[in-house]
């Protein structure tokens, strides 16, 4: 063997090193994260496309045919893989249905090509579009990302680019020349290095860009669950603080309305029926506020019973009007057959106020409303008598 043949079978053996790499990474990633399936797919394709390629530049199996076939399959296995897991990882569905028949198509024609009417240019291109084929339609089932983050355009974009280039790529590297040669003499033309700079380079980006993305989705994880109350799966005290925070720097030009409400007499319900039982009214509680909201409102578990609604662009008697509706849907609920009232203090944001001060007026008004007989809403502004104290009938 040539010493140049040996520096270009060395630099093949760079994309199966490289993915062998990754593949050990993500799979150590899988071990710690079990209840993402999509990394151990991704750990799974890595795997398959380096025995792919290993299996073709050592020649095992040794028949031309069954190794032609055999790395087909494995390519195309790993190429199906990274796709569904992208898919899986942006919980969008399967895209088996229309991965798979070209999976087919192309190792049929791959075998066709080469035990009925041997041509190797024909199976280049049948490999290579084909796959153009499968990681284009993979980047339209992904979609633009919608929410714009780093990790997810990268990707896309790299599934996307990955795509078009196959087709480029052999468009710019193939000509009729290729059709006869034998393995050693393709492995020297610049298609064949062409492809492998390629694919050092995309196994890197994709590598790289699917771990970053894993450790963006752990991270995000971790923040979503210390800022949710685990018995309602209501947003927490911390999350709230955050999330009303932020929303009332945006209520500068229009208000934000905040409603606070405490279930009535709560500790009665405890004392008549189980702790356990008041634990089932709480989660049915939150899950009837979170039904009603609109989306952009937020809905937390400050503590014990008491919860509180932050809604944006949302005035005093909006605020007053919804959190109403809510307290009627609330006494018609009747979870676990028994009749559950609460009493609601609502308030607006004004302008240079802080959310501390808001809550402390919605306090106030809840207070009023418990004092008032329960059951009820108050709602003010500031210095202002509040409205929803007229006598109503006791609950
Ligand atoms: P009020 O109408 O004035 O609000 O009366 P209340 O009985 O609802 O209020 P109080 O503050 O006296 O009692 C609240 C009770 O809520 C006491 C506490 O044991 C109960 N509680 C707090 N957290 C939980 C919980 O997670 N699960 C259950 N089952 N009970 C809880
Ligand atoms: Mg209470
Ligand atoms: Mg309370």
């Amino acid at each position: 063997m040539t010493s140049p043949l040996r520096e270009i079978q060395l630099f093949s053996l760079l994309s199966p090193t490289i993915a062998l790499i990754f593949a050990m990474a993500l799979f150590i990633a899988w071990r710690q994260l079990r209840q993402h399936r999509y990394i151990l797919i991704l750990s799974l394709s890595f795997t398959a496309f380096a025995a792919g390629a290993l299996s073709q530049i050592l020649a095992i199996p040794r028949d031309i045919g069954l190794n032609t076939v055999s790395s087909a399959l494995l390519y195309t296995t790993a190429a199906l893989g990274i796709i569904e897991a992208c898919l899986a990882r942006l919980k969008r569905r399967p895209g088996l249905i229309f991965t798979v028949p070209i999976a087919c198509v192309i190792i049929a024609l791959i075998a066709y090509f080469f035990y009925v009417d041997r041509n190797l240019l024909i199976r280049v291109y049948v490999l290579n579009f084909g796959y153009g084929v499968l990681f284009f339609g993979a980047a339209l089932l992904m979609g633009i990302p919608r929410r714009q983050r780093t990790t997810d355009v990268i990707l896309f974009t790299a599934i996307l680019v990955f795509g078009i280039q196959f087709f480029l790529r052999t468009l710019m590297t193939t000509d009729s020349s290729i059709a006869g040669l034998d393995a050693r003499s393709f492995s020297a033309t610049m298609f064949w290095i062409a492809l492998n700079f390629s694919l050092i380079l995309f196994g890197v980006i994709l590598g790289l860009t699917f771990l970053t993305a894993i450790v963006g989705d752990v991270i995000r994880s971790l923040n979503a669950a210390s800022e949710t109350d685990p018995l309602t799966g209501a947003v927490n005290r911390r999350g709230f603080d955050r999330l009303a925070a932020a929303m009332q720097r945006d209520a500068r030009q229009r208000p934000m309305g905040l409603i606070l409400c405490d279930i009535d007499r709560f500790k009665q319900i405890n004392d008549t029926h189980g702790h356990p039982f008041g634990d089932t009214v709480l989660t049915s509680f939150s899950e009837l506020l979170r039904q009603n909201v609109h989306e952009g409102d937020v809905v937390a578990r400050l503590g014990g019973e008491e919860f509180a609604i932050a809604r944006p662009h949302c005035d005093l008697p909006a605020a007053h009007a919804f959190a109403d509706h809510l307290r009627r849907a609330i006494e018609a609920a009747k979870p676990g057959g028994i009749l559950v009232t609460a009493s609601f203090g609502v308030a607006q944001s004004e302008p240079d106020e802080d959310l501390g001060t808001l809550l402390e007026r919605a306090d106030t008004w809840l207070y009023a409303a418990k004092r008032g007989g329960r059951n009820r809403t108050v709602s003010g502004h500031p210095e202002v008598a509040p409205a929803g104290l007229e006598p109503v009938d006791a609950p």
